[in-house]
């Protein structure tokens, strides 16, 4: 049976332990040579009734699975279930709650909220090297939907002017390429124009609204401003790419997750910037298959434990 391309293929393949076996080891060791997580040696046997190896070299832990070291090391959940879950939340374009996760996978709403956040993590983006060429910056603001929340978080969160209980998100788009995101503390000048320097090639064309904490940065950037007061676009001059990443954005989060804590609003981010980052477009085939392979790819060499997530929000709403 060859690799699925669409989710009935993927629940079907994925319903044989061996097939998810098989599908994670290549892309985990794509050289074919399978490794010892604990200590790199490559003289390890397969079990195949046990559908684990063991490592040669004498310590302890010697027998693994491909789960040891990925994002579902010591989870019960089966591997079925964590690649269908992996394939939904690659290709949702406005993302899955745990409720609904949930009732697909027929597991508890706890459990499907830790796995979406261990795949989130796994699916955050590596950001190499800076954007350049044409980029657009905007910040926008998310949540705070005090109407939604219970009484008494209510007024441990609402502590006066609207803006005040939403949470900033500071975004560069390279046009044609990909966005990038960060949650900001605030909107002043010294906050966005470093996050500008980190991410943004000196030199490169830099486009923007008309806010003040954007001005001066004509020095290092070829810096073009469009009024919003006045118009929209003008020319080449817009945000447009970014308007829209962010209306993707905040339709994910009303229609999936009702209400986002501040605190793992970086991860709904990486998940959507995962996505818009490997979006198809004119130039750049990419099928709901290929962003799955992608995602599989990146759940190796990362952890997440209940404790370092929680803090105690599992037992919040649906989100
Ligand atoms: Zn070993």
């Amino acid at each position: 049976m060859s690799e699925p391309k669409s989710l009935q293929e993927a629940i079907v393949y994925f319903s044989n332990p061996d097939n998810c076996i098989d599908y994670l080891a290549v892309r985990r060791w794509p050289d074919g040579a399978v490794t010892c997580p604990t200590c790199g040696s490559d003289k390890v046997k397969f079990r195949a009734h046990r559908r684990t190896w063991t490592c040669s070299s004498h310590h302890a832990k010697r027998e693994f699975s491909v789960k040891v070291g990925s994002v579902c090391e010591d989870s019960a959940v089966g591997l079925d279930k964590w690649l269908t879950a992996l394939w939904l939340l690659s290709n949702c374009k406005n993302g899955i709650s745990s409720c609904e996760l949930a009732r697909d996978l027929t597991v508890t709403q706890k459990t499907a909220w830790f796995m979406l956040h261990r795949i989130r993590l796994a699916l955050q983006d590596e950001a190499a090297g800076k954007l350049g060429g044409e980029v657009e910056v905007d910040e926008t603001f998310i949540g705070g939907k005090a109407r939604n929340m219970h009484l008494d978080k209510r007024e441990r969160r609402i502590t006066g002017t609207g803006g005040k209980d939403k949470t900033i998100v500071f975004g560069a788009l390279e046009r044609g390429g990909k966005v990038r995101t960060m949650v900001v503390a605030d909107r002043k000048r010294g906050t966005l124009q470093a996050c500008i320097k980190d991410h943004v090639e000196a030199g490169s064309a830099l486009y923007s609204d008309a806010l003040q904490s954007y001005d001066g940065l004509a020095q290092d950037y070829a810096h073009q401003v469009i009024d919003h007061a006045e118009k929209y676009v003008d020319g080449q001059i817009h945000t447009n790419g970014l308007d829209n990443f962010w209306s993707l954005l905040k339709r994910g989060i009303a229609g999936s997750y009702v209400s986002v804590e501040p605190f793992h609003l970086f991860r709904y981010l990486d998940e959507q910037v995962f996505r818009y980052n490997n979006r198809a477009t004119k130039k750049r085939m990419i099928t709901d298959a290929d962003r799955f392979s992608m995602a599989v790819s990146k759940i190796f060499g990362k952890r997440l434990t209940f404790a370092s997530l929680t803090g105690k929000t599992a037992d919040a709403t649906c989100f």
